[in-house]
């Protein structure tokens, strides 16, 4: 990591904000192939915040920027990136009074959901953001994407990840990216906002965040996630159509661990015995297996239909209304720990962050 500090102040590191900047298009600038990741971000972010008002430069809190030395569209991510962002807030956390995480939108909340549980008990804000056009592109979203999550990693109320984008602070293992080319690309289908910019003031709603709800005591979890770095968990969404023997295909690999499946509606899918034989087959051989909807809103119901019934008995877990990342990110952050099987089922279902 290269290490730049625009301050030549006096403000102790406890109050400041440690902004991580991993790549994405915020950052990005025109290469002879297309956009791609550019450095000197704590240059050019200091440059851009000189746009704001004076009266919102006054109010910004002190930071530092810290970059990787290898910067990625987040179409690279891997579980390992996500293991290497926790252990770096991990290391610097009690040197820092808040986090800005910079980083593609692309899986975005990917990661978001993912350091949520790799930050169980975190006392502090993590806040992550990107942008849709980069930093110095005309009408760029940029800054105001880094002016908010600047005011909200300085809220000591807010003790978990969370997403800054487009005026929206969202619960980071609650979110989706749902659009790929609107300023307002993430939303939060199934939990309210955790706070959102009125004006000039950036305001937080404690009653809706987990410093009330759930923090807990600090106790991060870190294990070591190249136990599901190489395709051990995949994510099947169903289709019409869709045949025993392909699913099969996924789930007998020996090298697959787990599978989230995305059903239709509240729990549904084809009146198939033979699909509920391979889930059971796959079960019984010790996956941890687990259901959400395609619907980005609502809650899966396994049983409601009497195709869906089949899939508790076959050990199909609800993932309830949890979103695709965090029913995946969650399977993941399970496998890669050395627990039972019954352990692993067990707080699956059990809403550890307010991801469900
Ligand atoms: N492809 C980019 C990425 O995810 C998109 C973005 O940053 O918005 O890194």
């Amino acid at each position: 990591m290269i290490s730049y500090s625009p301050l030549a102040d006096s403000v102790p590191t406890q109050e400041r904000i440690l902004v991580i900047y991993t790549g994405g298009t915020i950052g990005m600038q025109q290469h002879a192939e297309g956009l791609a990741p550019s450095g000197d971000f704590a240059i050019r972010m200091e440059t851009a915040l000189k746009q704001l008002t004076p009266a919102q430069q006054q109010s910004l809190p002190s930071y530092e920027v810290v970059s990787y030395t290898t910067l990625i569209d987040s179409s690279a991510a891997t579980p390992l990136t996500w293991q290497q962002l926790a252990g770096d807030i991990n290391d610097q956390l009690t040197t820092y009074a808040g986090f800005v995480i910079i980083h593609g939108t692309d899986t975005l909340s990917w990661t978001a959901a993912s350091l949520a549980y790799q930050l169980q008990g975190l006392d502090r804000p993590v806040v992550i953001t990107g942008s849709m056009l980069p930093l110095e592109s005309p009408g760029s979203d940029a800054l105001d994407n880094l002016h908010g999550a600047l005011q909200f990693a300085a809220k000591h109320a807010l003790q978990e990840v969370a997403i800054y984008f487009a005026g929206q602070l969202l619960r980071g293992a609650r979110a989706i990216k749902q659009h790929c080319e609107a300023a307002n690309a993430f939303t939060s289908p199934n939990y309210p906002l955790l706070g959102e910019r009125v004006g000039d003031d950036y305001i937080y709603y404690p009653s809706r965040g987990l410093g009330l709800q759930q923090r807990g005591a600090p106790r991060f979890e870190l294990p070591d996630y190249r136990l599901v770095n190489q395709g051990e968990i995949v994510r099947i969404a169903l289709w019409p159509g869709m045949s025993a023997w392909q699913l099969s295909a996924w789930l007998s690999d020996p090298r697959v661990k787990g599978a989230l499946l995305q059903l239709w509606g509240a729990g549904n899918l084809p009146d198939d015995p033979s699909l509920l034989d391979v889930l059971a087959k796959a079960s019984g051989e010790g996956k941890l297996l687990a259901a959400i909807s395609q619907c980005p809103q609502g809650s899966v119901h396994l049983g409601a239909y009497a195709a869906g019934h089949g899939l508790s008995d076959a050990g199909v877990l609800a993932g309830d209304d949890m979103t695709p990342e965090a029913a995946f990110t969650k399977l993941a952050h399970l496998l890669a720990q050395p627990l039972t099987l019954e352990d692993q089922r067990q707080r699956f279902l059990t809403p550890l962050i307010g991801e469900r």
